[in-house]
């Protein structure tokens, strides 16, 4: 079975796109699935927290988008059973050399379409923005899972990226599925947070994941190049991530091994 591509994206930065990312890929692995995460954002986030050295990483992302490289030989082990595929700051013209390219929406596609048979989920974690990368991650994907911290639910900017995957479900890929909105830095203790999430489900028509609290246990695990998963195993945010991956495993359909 070809992998589940599934993609994290909101145009908003520090809503826990990459922090669960990360941590949702090493739920799936968690459960014996194998799991590819893509770094799509030149900061390169996501590759660090992977435990993985931007500085020592010689082929990346942007060699794969731009052709010079085939997407098997710019995979890294990462830590937490999960495979890489890194980004350094260069991916921050890719943006430029694919805009001129008639096929720029699918860049992602054809390069990541060798590697389908060797995983089950290829994870994408997306850049703070609605750029081509972005766009090209969304037509790569079969689903779109939307962090957003409580607080900002209300915002407009939802409305704008739900916008934008029905015109690219029209347009570029008719596969894509919101699996759901992925309520981020929750503090269950607070009535507003409460009373936001409870309300937006009917307000967007889009299904709302299990919330992830709120806690300092995730900001001290990029450093250590681990997932809270296995720095906090036992922790309320580590409990959080593996309700979502069996969320997404169970709607998704994807296979079940343990
Ligand atoms: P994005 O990729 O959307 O920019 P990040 O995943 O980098 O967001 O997260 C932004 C910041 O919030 C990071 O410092 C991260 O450690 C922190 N963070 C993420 N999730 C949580 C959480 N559940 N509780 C506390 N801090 C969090
Ligand atoms: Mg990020």
């Amino acid at each position: 079975m070809a992998a589940y591509v599934l993609a994290l994206a909101n145009q908003k930065g520090g809503v826990a796109k990459t922090t669960s990312a990360i941590t949702l890929a090493a739920a799936f692995a968690e459960k014996d699935l194998r799991v590819l995460l893509v770094d799509l954002d030149a900061q390169a986030c996501l590759t660090f927290s992977m435990g993985v050295d931007p500085d020592a990483v010689l082929r990346s992302v942007y060699d794969v988008l731009v052709g010079t490289c085939p997407a098997t030989d710019a995979i890294v082990a990462g830590e937490d059973g999960v495979d890489v595929m890194p980004a350094v700051l260069d991916l921050a013209a890719a943006e430029s050399v694919l805009l001129p390219r008639a096929d720029r929406f699918e860049a992602l596609t054809t390069a990541l379409a060798p590697l389908r048979d060797r995983y089950d989920v290829i994870v994408l974690d997306c850049s703070p923005s609605l750029g081509v990368l972005t766009l090209a991650a969304l037509t790569a994907a079969d689903g779109l899972v939307i962090p957003m911290p409580a607080e900002m639910l209300g915002h407009r900017g939802v409305g704008q990226l739900l916008d934008t995957v029905s015109d690219l479900q029209r347009t570029h890929n008719p596969r894509l599925r919101i699996v759901g909105i992925l309520p981020t830095l929750y503090d269950g203790r607070s009535n507003h947070a409460r009373a936001v999430l409870a309300d937006v489900g009917e307000r967007y028509a889009v299904p709302v994941l299990p919330p992830i609290p709120r806690s300092v246990r995730f900001a001290e695990a990029p450093a250590l190049g681990r997932t809270v998963l296995t720095t906090a195993s036992r922790s309320k945010g580590a409990a959080a991530y593996r309700e979502v991956a069996a969320v997404v495993i169970e709607r998704e359909g994807l296979p079940r091994r343990r």
